[in-house]
Protein backbone atom coordinates (compact mmCIF):
# COMPACT_ATOMS: atom_id res chain seq x y z
CA UNK A 1 0.00 0.00 0.00
CA UNK A 2 1.17 3.83 -0.67
CA UNK A 3 2.59 5.43 2.10
CA UNK A 4 1.11 8.39 3.49
CA UNK A 5 2.88 11.73 3.93
CA UNK A 6 0.52 14.42 5.04
CA UNK A 7 1.91 17.82 5.03
CA UNK A 8 0.40 20.65 7.44
CA UNK A 9 0.63 24.40 5.96
CA UNK A 10 0.66 25.57 2.43
CA UNK A 11 3.37 28.51 2.61
CA UNK A 12 6.93 27.91 1.95
CA UNK A 13 7.75 25.27 3.48
CA UNK A 14 4.87 23.20 3.21
CA UNK A 15 4.89 24.20 -0.74
CA UNK A 16 8.64 22.79 -0.77
CA UNK A 17 8.29 19.60 1.04
CA UNK A 18 5.15 18.40 -0.51
CA UNK A 19 7.17 19.40 -4.18
CA UNK A 20 9.89 17.61 -3.48
CA UNK A 21 8.26 14.43 -2.11
CA UNK A 22 6.32 14.10 -4.78
CA UNK A 23 8.02 15.05 -7.95
CA UNK A 24 11.25 13.21 -6.47
CA UNK A 25 8.14 9.77 -5.90
CA UNK A 26 6.97 10.26 -9.29
CA UNK A 27 10.62 10.39 -10.75
CA UNK A 28 11.11 7.16 -8.93
CA UNK A 29 8.02 5.54 -9.76
CA UNK A 30 7.39 5.13 -6.17
CA UNK A 31 4.15 4.56 -4.59
CA UNK A 32 3.63 8.06 -2.05
CA UNK A 33 -0.09 9.41 -1.53
CA UNK A 34 1.16 13.12 -0.83
CA UNK A 35 -2.06 15.67 0.66
CA UNK A 36 -1.19 19.40 1.46
CA UNK A 37 -3.36 20.50 3.98
CA UNK A 38 -3.77 24.67 4.61
CA UNK A 39 -5.89 27.05 6.31
CA UNK A 40 -5.30 29.09 2.88
CA UNK A 41 -6.39 28.80 -0.59
CA UNK A 42 -3.90 31.36 -1.16
CA UNK A 43 0.12 30.60 -1.28
CA UNK A 44 1.42 34.21 -0.30
CA UNK A 45 4.81 35.53 -0.70
CA UNK A 46 4.71 37.78 2.57
CA UNK A 47 8.00 39.66 1.34
CA UNK A 48 5.94 41.37 -1.18
CA UNK A 49 3.55 42.94 1.12
CA UNK A 50 6.24 45.79 1.77
CA UNK A 51 5.68 46.69 -2.03
CA UNK A 52 1.83 46.49 -1.16
CA UNK A 53 2.21 49.06 1.49
CA UNK A 54 4.83 51.26 -0.81
CA UNK A 55 2.27 51.16 -3.79
CA UNK A 56 4.59 49.20 -6.13
CA UNK A 57 2.75 45.80 -5.92
CA UNK A 58 -1.17 44.92 -5.77
CA UNK A 59 -2.83 42.64 -3.30
CA UNK A 60 -3.50 39.87 -6.17
CA UNK A 61 0.70 40.13 -7.29
CA UNK A 62 1.15 38.92 -3.34
CA UNK A 63 -0.76 35.83 -3.94
CA UNK A 64 -1.31 32.27 -6.07
CA UNK A 65 -3.90 29.39 -5.58
CA UNK A 66 -2.61 26.66 -3.61
CA UNK A 67 -4.80 24.44 -5.54
CA UNK A 68 -2.96 24.43 -8.35
CA UNK A 69 -0.04 22.90 -7.01
CA UNK A 70 -1.97 19.87 -7.85
CA UNK A 71 -1.95 20.09 -11.43
CA UNK A 72 1.84 21.85 -11.73
CA UNK A 73 3.44 18.88 -9.04
CA UNK A 74 0.48 16.15 -8.94
CA UNK A 75 0.10 16.26 -4.87
CA UNK A 76 -3.42 16.72 -3.34
CA UNK A 77 -4.17 19.68 -1.70
CA UNK A 78 -7.34 20.18 1.03
CA UNK A 79 -8.14 24.19 2.53
CA UNK A 80 -9.43 22.88 5.43
CA UNK A 81 -7.81 24.41 8.78
CA UNK A 82 -6.15 21.41 10.90
CA UNK A 83 -7.76 21.14 14.43
CA UNK A 84 -5.70 18.28 15.97
CA UNK A 85 -2.48 16.42 15.84
CA UNK A 86 -3.00 13.00 17.16
CA UNK A 87 1.00 11.88 17.18
CA UNK A 88 0.60 8.59 18.78
CA UNK A 89 -2.29 8.06 16.79
CA UNK A 90 -0.26 9.55 13.28
CA UNK A 91 -3.22 11.11 12.22
CA UNK A 92 -4.73 14.83 11.75
CA UNK A 93 -7.86 16.45 12.33
CA UNK A 94 -9.28 19.16 10.31
CA UNK A 95 -12.09 21.74 11.56
CA UNK A 96 -14.19 20.54 9.09
CA UNK A 97 -14.34 17.15 10.83
CA UNK A 98 -12.13 15.03 8.60
CA UNK A 99 -9.00 13.21 9.18
CA UNK A 100 -5.85 11.50 7.26
CA UNK A 101 -3.70 9.07 8.96
CA UNK A 102 -0.14 9.46 7.77
CA UNK A 103 2.95 7.57 7.51
CA UNK A 104 5.06 10.99 7.98
CA UNK A 105 3.62 14.23 8.90
CA UNK A 106 5.73 17.72 7.72
CA UNK A 107 4.68 20.60 9.85
CA UNK A 108 4.92 24.45 8.62
CA UNK A 109 2.98 26.92 9.65
CA UNK A 110 4.89 30.03 10.13
CA UNK A 111 4.33 32.23 13.07
CA UNK A 112 2.02 33.87 14.81
CA UNK A 113 1.86 37.64 15.93
CA UNK A 114 1.79 38.50 19.73
CA UNK A 115 0.51 42.31 19.32
CA UNK A 116 -1.26 41.97 22.40
CA UNK A 117 1.96 41.00 24.25
CA UNK A 118 3.31 44.66 24.78
CA UNK A 119 1.08 47.13 26.25
CA UNK A 120 -0.37 49.42 23.56
CA UNK A 121 1.51 47.29 20.47
CA UNK A 122 -1.64 45.77 19.45
CA UNK A 123 -3.61 49.32 19.34
CA UNK A 124 -1.26 51.60 17.93
CA UNK A 125 1.25 51.59 14.99
CA UNK A 126 0.90 49.73 11.26
CA UNK A 127 2.64 46.87 9.72
CA UNK A 128 2.80 44.94 6.30
CA UNK A 129 2.89 41.74 7.90
CA UNK A 130 -0.35 40.68 6.40
CA UNK A 131 -2.40 41.58 3.00
CA UNK A 132 -4.38 43.77 5.28
CA UNK A 133 -1.80 45.45 7.70
CA UNK A 134 0.16 46.29 4.40
CA UNK A 135 -2.99 48.40 2.65
CA UNK A 136 -3.35 50.32 5.76
CA UNK A 137 0.15 50.90 6.04
CA UNK A 138 -0.51 51.91 2.15
CA UNK A 139 -2.72 54.82 3.32
CA UNK A 140 -0.64 56.01 5.89
CA UNK A 141 2.11 56.86 3.94
CA UNK A 142 0.08 58.54 1.41
CA UNK A 143 -1.45 61.00 3.48
CA UNK A 144 1.28 61.47 5.92
CA UNK A 145 1.96 64.67 7.00
CA UNK A 146 3.83 64.15 10.26
CA UNK A 147 7.91 64.81 11.04
CA UNK A 148 8.63 61.95 12.85
CA UNK A 149 8.56 57.61 11.20
CA UNK A 150 9.70 55.52 14.00
CA UNK A 151 10.14 51.68 13.23
CA UNK A 152 10.08 49.80 15.93
CA UNK A 153 11.72 45.85 15.99
CA UNK A 154 9.87 44.68 20.19
CA UNK A 155 11.82 41.66 20.64
CA UNK A 156 14.34 39.35 18.82
CA UNK A 157 14.16 37.01 17.25
CA UNK A 158 11.50 38.46 14.86
CA UNK A 159 9.98 37.17 11.44
CA UNK A 160 12.96 38.05 8.84
CA UNK A 161 15.73 39.54 10.60
CA UNK A 162 16.98 42.39 7.85
CA UNK A 163 12.82 43.43 7.04
CA UNK A 164 12.54 46.82 9.06
CA UNK A 165 15.77 48.32 8.06
CA UNK A 166 15.60 47.35 4.73
CA UNK A 167 11.73 48.99 4.86
CA UNK A 168 13.17 52.16 6.47
CA UNK A 169 15.32 52.85 3.62
CA UNK A 170 12.16 52.09 1.39
CA UNK A 171 10.21 54.53 2.64
CA UNK A 172 13.26 57.30 2.57
CA UNK A 173 12.77 56.45 -1.21
CA UNK A 174 9.04 56.53 -1.34
CA UNK A 175 8.89 60.04 0.03
CA UNK A 176 12.05 61.50 -1.53
CA UNK A 177 10.67 62.19 -4.93
CA UNK A 178 7.62 63.42 -3.17
CA UNK A 179 9.72 66.16 -1.79
CA UNK A 180 9.53 64.88 1.81
CA UNK A 181 12.33 64.04 4.15
CA UNK A 182 10.92 62.81 7.77
CA UNK A 183 12.80 62.33 10.56
CA UNK A 184 13.49 58.60 10.33
CA UNK A 185 14.65 56.23 13.23
CA UNK A 186 15.02 52.28 13.77
CA UNK A 187 14.70 51.12 17.24
CA UNK A 188 16.11 48.09 17.96
CA UNK A 189 16.28 46.08 21.18
CA UNK A 190 19.97 44.81 20.79
CA UNK A 191 23.30 45.94 19.23
CA UNK A 192 23.26 44.78 16.35
CA UNK A 193 20.88 44.69 13.31
CA UNK A 194 22.79 42.37 11.43
CA UNK A 195 20.98 38.93 13.00
CA UNK A 196 22.97 35.90 11.74
CA UNK A 197 23.69 37.58 8.07
CA UNK A 198 27.36 38.95 9.08
CA UNK A 199 29.44 41.97 10.02
CA UNK A 200 29.27 42.78 6.20
CA UNK A 201 25.60 43.01 6.13
CA UNK A 202 26.08 45.03 9.67
CA UNK A 203 28.25 47.79 8.18
CA UNK A 204 26.44 48.35 4.56
CA UNK A 205 23.37 48.59 6.63
CA UNK A 206 25.36 51.57 9.27
CA UNK A 207 26.76 53.32 5.75
CA UNK A 208 23.27 53.22 4.21
CA UNK A 209 22.15 54.83 7.05
CA UNK A 210 24.31 57.67 7.29
CA UNK A 211 23.63 58.02 3.57
CA UNK A 212 19.89 58.36 3.39
CA UNK A 213 19.81 59.99 7.31
CA UNK A 214 18.23 57.06 9.20
CA UNK A 215 18.95 57.43 12.60
CA UNK A 216 19.50 53.86 13.89
CA UNK A 217 19.60 53.48 17.69
CA UNK A 218 20.32 50.07 18.92
CA UNK A 219 20.08 48.37 22.30
CA UNK A 220 16.98 49.68 23.63
CA UNK A 221 16.43 46.77 25.84
CA UNK A 222 12.88 46.00 26.35
CA UNK A 223 9.99 47.52 25.41
CA UNK A 224 7.69 48.81 27.92
CA UNK A 225 4.85 50.49 26.18
CA UNK A 226 3.77 52.21 23.06
CA UNK A 227 1.32 55.49 23.32
CA UNK A 228 -0.56 57.26 20.88
CA UNK A 229 2.76 59.32 20.41
CA UNK A 230 5.66 57.62 22.11
CA UNK A 231 7.61 54.06 22.36
CA UNK A 232 8.73 53.65 25.93
CA UNK A 233 11.89 51.43 26.88
CA UNK A 234 13.63 50.29 29.14
CA UNK A 235 16.29 52.95 27.72
CA UNK A 236 14.15 56.27 26.98
CA UNK A 237 11.15 57.32 24.82
CA UNK A 238 10.88 57.72 21.11
CA UNK A 239 7.95 60.51 19.63
CA UNK A 240 6.32 59.67 16.46
CA UNK A 241 3.74 60.91 14.08
CA UNK A 242 3.80 57.29 12.45
CA UNK A 243 4.83 54.20 14.19
CA UNK A 244 5.40 51.10 11.70
CA UNK A 245 6.32 48.26 13.69
CA UNK A 246 7.29 44.45 13.40
CA UNK A 247 5.12 41.57 15.43
CA UNK A 248 6.74 39.81 18.43
CA UNK A 249 6.97 36.45 17.13
CA UNK A 250 4.49 33.85 18.81
CA UNK A 251 3.80 29.81 18.52
CA UNK A 252 1.01 29.43 16.08
CA UNK A 253 -2.42 28.57 18.64
CA UNK A 254 -2.93 24.88 17.19
CA UNK A 255 0.37 23.71 17.74
CA UNK A 256 0.44 25.50 21.27
CA UNK A 257 -3.12 23.71 22.03
CA UNK A 258 -1.66 20.24 20.59
CA UNK A 259 1.29 20.31 22.94
CA UNK A 260 3.89 21.15 20.38
CA UNK A 261 4.97 23.71 22.00
CA UNK A 262 9.12 23.80 22.41
CA UNK A 263 10.02 23.06 26.19
CA UNK A 264 13.02 25.61 26.80
CA UNK A 265 10.62 28.65 24.82
CA UNK A 266 6.94 28.16 24.15
CA UNK A 267 7.45 30.94 21.13
CA UNK A 268 8.53 28.29 19.26
CA UNK A 269 7.71 24.66 18.86
CA UNK A 270 9.40 21.39 19.54
CA UNK A 271 12.00 20.11 17.33
CA UNK A 272 15.52 18.27 17.55
CA UNK A 273 18.43 17.30 15.24
CA UNK A 274 19.87 18.23 12.00
CA UNK A 275 16.76 16.55 10.03
CA UNK A 276 13.55 18.71 12.30
CA UNK A 277 12.22 15.84 13.70
CA UNK A 278 10.00 15.96 16.76
CA UNK A 279 12.60 14.18 19.62
CA UNK A 280 9.91 11.38 20.15
CA UNK A 281 8.01 10.91 16.77
CA UNK A 282 10.68 10.79 13.88
CA UNK A 283 7.91 10.47 11.93
CA UNK A 284 7.11 13.84 12.31
CA UNK A 285 8.93 16.77 10.87
CA UNK A 286 8.61 20.45 11.88
CA UNK A 287 10.21 23.07 9.44
CA UNK A 288 8.36 25.85 9.30
CA UNK A 289 9.15 29.15 10.69
CA UNK A 290 7.94 28.20 14.43
CA UNK A 291 10.77 25.45 14.43
CA UNK A 292 14.12 28.09 12.82
CA UNK A 293 15.27 29.66 16.29
CA UNK A 294 15.39 26.56 18.08
CA UNK A 295 18.14 24.75 15.72
CA UNK A 296 20.42 28.00 15.54
CA UNK A 297 18.51 29.15 12.29
CA UNK A 298 16.85 32.51 11.47
CA UNK A 299 13.02 33.13 11.09
CA UNK A 300 13.22 33.53 7.46
CA UNK A 301 11.60 31.87 4.05
CA UNK A 302 15.41 30.86 3.17
CA UNK A 303 16.28 28.46 5.98
CA UNK A 304 12.31 26.85 5.71
CA UNK A 305 13.54 26.11 2.27
CA UNK A 306 16.32 24.22 3.18
CA UNK A 307 15.03 22.36 6.09
CA UNK A 308 11.74 21.24 3.99
CA UNK A 309 14.43 20.12 1.31
CA UNK A 310 16.06 17.35 4.27
CA UNK A 311 12.62 17.01 6.02
CA UNK A 312 11.78 15.60 1.95
CA UNK A 313 14.67 14.00 1.17
CA UNK A 314 14.52 12.39 4.60
CA UNK A 315 10.96 11.20 4.34
CA UNK A 316 11.99 9.57 0.50
CA UNK A 317 15.05 7.94 2.65
CA UNK A 318 13.30 6.15 4.97
CA UNK A 319 9.74 5.47 2.29
CA UNK A 320 12.15 4.20 -0.47
CA UNK A 321 14.99 2.45 1.48
CA UNK A 322 17.67 4.98 0.46
CA UNK A 323 17.94 8.61 -0.74
CA UNK A 324 20.38 10.81 -0.50
CA UNK A 325 20.10 13.86 2.36
CA UNK A 326 21.53 16.69 1.34
CA UNK A 327 23.22 18.80 4.33
CA UNK A 328 21.91 21.88 4.87
CA UNK A 329 22.62 24.00 2.09
CA UNK A 330 24.01 28.29 2.36
CA UNK A 331 21.27 30.47 2.92
CA UNK A 332 21.16 33.50 0.37
CA UNK A 333 19.03 36.61 1.72
CA UNK A 334 18.59 39.77 -0.46
CA UNK A 335 17.18 42.47 0.06
CA UNK A 336 16.72 46.27 -1.61
CA UNK A 337 17.16 49.69 -1.30
CA UNK A 338 16.50 52.37 -3.50
CA UNK A 339 17.85 51.32 -7.05
CA UNK A 340 20.06 49.02 -5.24
CA UNK A 341 20.22 45.46 -3.50
CA UNK A 342 22.26 43.74 -1.31
CA UNK A 343 22.65 40.33 -0.66
CA UNK A 344 24.50 38.19 2.05
CA UNK A 345 25.28 34.60 2.67
CA UNK A 346 25.47 32.19 5.68
CA UNK A 347 27.16 28.74 5.34
CA UNK A 348 25.99 26.18 8.31
CA UNK A 349 27.35 22.73 9.53
CA UNK A 350 25.43 20.86 12.63
CA UNK A 351 27.71 20.92 15.90
CA UNK A 352 25.51 17.70 17.86
CA UNK A 353 26.89 18.83 21.09
CA UNK A 354 24.99 22.15 21.17
CA UNK A 355 21.79 20.47 18.87
CA UNK A 356 22.66 23.86 16.73
CA UNK A 357 23.42 24.63 13.23
CA UNK A 358 26.69 26.98 13.42
CA UNK A 359 26.96 29.62 11.02
CA UNK A 360 29.68 32.22 9.37
CA UNK A 361 28.06 34.86 7.39
CA UNK A 362 29.16 37.16 4.53
CA UNK A 363 28.24 39.78 2.16
CA UNK A 364 27.69 38.32 -1.09
CA UNK A 365 27.13 41.27 -3.82
CA UNK A 366 25.70 44.79 -3.47
CA UNK A 367 24.04 46.45 -6.37
CA UNK A 368 21.24 47.05 -8.61
CA UNK A 369 21.51 43.76 -10.38
CA UNK A 370 20.72 42.11 -6.90
CA UNK A 371 17.41 44.01 -6.76
CA UNK A 372 16.44 42.55 -9.70
CA UNK A 373 16.95 39.10 -9.20
CA UNK A 374 15.05 39.85 -5.79
CA UNK A 375 11.89 41.12 -7.51
CA UNK A 376 12.10 38.03 -10.24
CA UNK A 377 12.77 35.32 -7.77
CA UNK A 378 9.34 36.61 -5.40
CA UNK A 379 7.56 36.83 -8.89
CA UNK A 380 8.78 34.09 -10.70
CA UNK A 381 8.00 32.22 -7.17
CA UNK A 382 4.55 32.62 -7.78
CA UNK A 383 4.51 32.39 -11.18
CA UNK A 384 4.80 29.19 -11.18
CA UNK A 385 1.69 28.24 -9.45
CA UNK A 386 -0.14 29.97 -11.50
C1 LIG B 1 7.03 41.60 5.34
C2 LIG B 1 7.80 40.32 5.28
C3 LIG B 1 9.03 40.29 4.63
C4 LIG B 1 9.74 39.11 4.55
N1 LIG B 1 10.92 39.11 3.85
C5 LIG B 1 11.58 37.94 3.71
C6 LIG B 1 12.77 37.89 2.92
O1 LIG B 1 13.19 38.89 2.33
N2 LIG B 1 13.42 36.70 2.83
C7 LIG B 1 12.98 35.58 3.47
O2 LIG B 1 13.61 34.51 3.36
N3 LIG B 1 11.86 35.59 4.22
C8 LIG B 1 11.15 36.74 4.35
N4 LIG B 1 10.01 36.77 5.10
C9 LIG B 1 9.67 35.59 5.92
C10 LIG B 1 9.03 34.45 5.15
O3 LIG B 1 7.94 34.93 4.40
C11 LIG B 1 8.55 33.41 6.18
O4 LIG B 1 9.63 33.07 7.00
C12 LIG B 1 8.03 32.15 5.52
O5 LIG B 1 6.96 32.46 4.66
C13 LIG B 1 7.55 31.18 6.59
O6 LIG B 1 7.24 29.95 5.98
P1 LIG B 1 6.29 28.91 6.68
O7 LIG B 1 6.04 27.82 5.70
O8 LIG B 1 6.77 28.55 8.03
O9 LIG B 1 4.92 29.72 6.93
P2 LIG B 1 4.04 30.61 6.01
O10 LIG B 1 4.67 30.87 4.69
O11 LIG B 1 3.64 31.76 6.87
O12 LIG B 1 2.78 29.70 5.75
C14 LIG B 1 1.98 29.18 6.82
C15 LIG B 1 0.89 28.34 6.18
O13 LIG B 1 0.20 27.63 7.18
C16 LIG B 1 -1.20 27.70 6.90
N5 LIG B 1 -1.90 27.42 8.15
C17 LIG B 1 -2.01 28.20 9.25
N6 LIG B 1 -2.73 27.55 10.20
C18 LIG B 1 -3.07 26.34 9.66
C19 LIG B 1 -3.81 25.24 10.15
N7 LIG B 1 -4.34 25.23 11.37
N8 LIG B 1 -3.97 24.17 9.33
C20 LIG B 1 -3.43 24.15 8.08
N9 LIG B 1 -2.73 25.18 7.58
C21 LIG B 1 -2.54 26.26 8.38
C22 LIG B 1 -1.39 29.09 6.35
O14 LIG B 1 -2.60 29.19 5.64
C23 LIG B 1 -0.16 29.17 5.44
O15 LIG B 1 -0.43 28.56 4.20
C24 LIG B 1 9.25 37.93 5.17
C25 LIG B 1 8.02 37.95 5.82
C26 LIG B 1 7.29 39.13 5.88
C27 LIG B 1 5.96 39.12 6.55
Amino acid sequence: MAKKVVVVGGGSGGLVAARMVQTEATRLGADLDVTLISASERHYMPPLWSEVALGTASPEETWAPIKNAEQAYGFKVVVDPVKTFDLAGKKVTTEGGATYDYDFLVIALGTAYGWSDYKGLDKYGYHNYSEEGALELKKQLATFKGKKIVFLVPELPFRCGIYPPEMAMNVRAYFEPRGLHPEITVLYPADAIRMALGEGLDRFFKRRFKRHDIQYHAGFGKLIEVTEDKVVTENGEFAYDLLIKAPPSRLPKVLADNGLAHPGDPRWSVVSGPRFQHPDHPEVYLVGEHAMPPVGLLTAGVPIHNAAVIAGASILSDALGGYMIPSYGDTLCMGHSFESGFAGNCEYWWIPEEGKWGHACYTVATGPMVRLMKDSFYRGWLDALR
